[in-house]
């Protein structure tokens, strides 16, 4: 991992990405997508070559933010005048590489895939390159093959730099305090994102984790030891009840790291059985990612700590930006040609920035932004 998150690096890199995104915006507008009136015409492909289907493929509907990223996606491509086929692979791969076959034999214009396990869709994307269909690999780098054209994602060490950072500052360990006791949870291993979560995370606590004023009671401190196949919210709990009861007979635990918000309440029903969340008792800080739904009401009620909102608007709007511009022979826009090597090459991608959010900050970043209503969150 070459990435050291230097805030000035972090400041250069967050003006290309405003950059970025503003420039994304304005290739929607000028595409008719958003509601201005001038329309100024900037490049890119005529309205003509905007029809046919585009095959979107995602990997599960058991988290609220797929939903949502296959549903922005399905819209903005409709807005520009495509057809859409949107499928759910339920978090099975023989799923998803069925679902993919179906829309190449269907003749989609262009492919646009996050994939449940990052390594498993060589031989179908070679099928989908044979038929000339570009494919863009969405928030999740699809590995091993040379068939994936662009990425759209969000600065994944950074997911991880935040988790960290909050977890650093509300226990004060840069002013000194400590020791305090933390367990670290990490995604699911044949997703390449958990790793880059996991690294960002560990860049940040290790080092307090060396000097002794973090401490891992389990000793689990390797990814492989705390990786989570499939993301999977019941075993993060009997993860969690197990290392209660195992190395915590004394002492209690301060900090839990949790790499994604329906993990963390897993962790937190593991920990409430275990008689945390009394003011005698309170819970540790757990940290979470993608904002959903129940974590911020979690996080309203004083149980979950801290979430990492990524706007899934702004990611459908990348892709469908990249993917239109691959249909209509322009080039996609990329601020990332060095960090994503899948194995064989390096995806240029296009990063967004991630935010994280907690009790003082979730109506300012989710309320007024319009990501959540007052009424969905009371
Ligand atoms: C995504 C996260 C999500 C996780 C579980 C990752 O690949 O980047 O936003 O929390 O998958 O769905």
């Amino acid at each position: 991992m070459e990435r050291q998150g230097q805030p000035e690096d972090h400041m250069r890199k967050s003006i290309v990405r405003v950059a970025g995104a503003l420039a994304v915006a304005a290739a929607l507008l000028s595409a008719g997508c958003g509601r201005s009136t001038t329309t100024e015409a900037t490049g890119g492909g005529g309205g003509s070559d905007r029809s046919g289907t585009v095959g979107i493929s995602m990997p599960t509907k058991s988290s609220e933010r797929w939903v949502a990223d296959g549903n922005n996606m399905a819209e903005q491509f409709k807005t520009l005048g495509y057809d859409t086929d949107l499928q759910y692979g339920d978090d099975v791969v023989q799923n998803q590489v069925s679902q993919i076959e179906n829309m190449i034999t269907k003749g989609v214009k262009a492919l646009v895939v996050a994939p449940i396990d990052s390594s498993s869709l060589t031989d179908i994307l070679q099928r989908a390159a044979d038929a000339k269909i570009p494919v863009v690999s969405y928030d999740r780098l699809i590995r091993g093959t040379a068939n994936v054209d662009y990425y759209a994602t969000f600065d994944n060490f950074k997911v991880g730099v935040l988790q960290a950072t909050y977890v650093v500052d509300r226990l004060g360990l840069a002013q000194g305090k400590g020791p305090f006791n933390i367990e670290l949870f990490a995604g699911s291993p044949d997703d390449n994102n958990a790793t880059f979560f996991f690294n960002g995370a560990m860049s940040i606590l290790q080092p307090y984790i060396d000097s002794g004023k973090l401490v891992v009671k389990s000793g689990q401190t390797s990814f492989d030891q705390v990786a989570t196949l499939r993301w999977d919210g019941g075993l993060a709990q009997s993860r969690m009840d197990n290392l209660l009861s195992k190395a915590y007979t004394s002492g209690r635990v301060d900090a839990v790291l949790s790499p994604y918000d329906g993990m963390s309440l897993g962790i937190i029903s593991a920990l409430k059985s275990a008689g945390y969340g009394t003011p005698a008792n309170p819970l540790p800080i757990v940290t979470g990612q993608d904002a959903e739904l129940a974590s911020v009401k979690s996080i309203i009620a004083g149980e979950q700590t801290q979430t990492v909102f990524k706007d899934t608007r702004e990611l459908a709007k990348a892709a469908v930006q990249m993917t239109d511009s691959l249909l209509t022979g322009g080039t996609p826009e990329v601020n990332d040609t060095t960090t994503y090597d899948n194995g064989v090459k390096v995806v240029p991608a296009f990063l967004l920035d991630p935010v994280s959010v907690d009790d003082t900050n979730y109506q300012k970043v989710l309320v007024d932004s319009g990501y959540y209503t007052s009424a969905q969150l009371a």
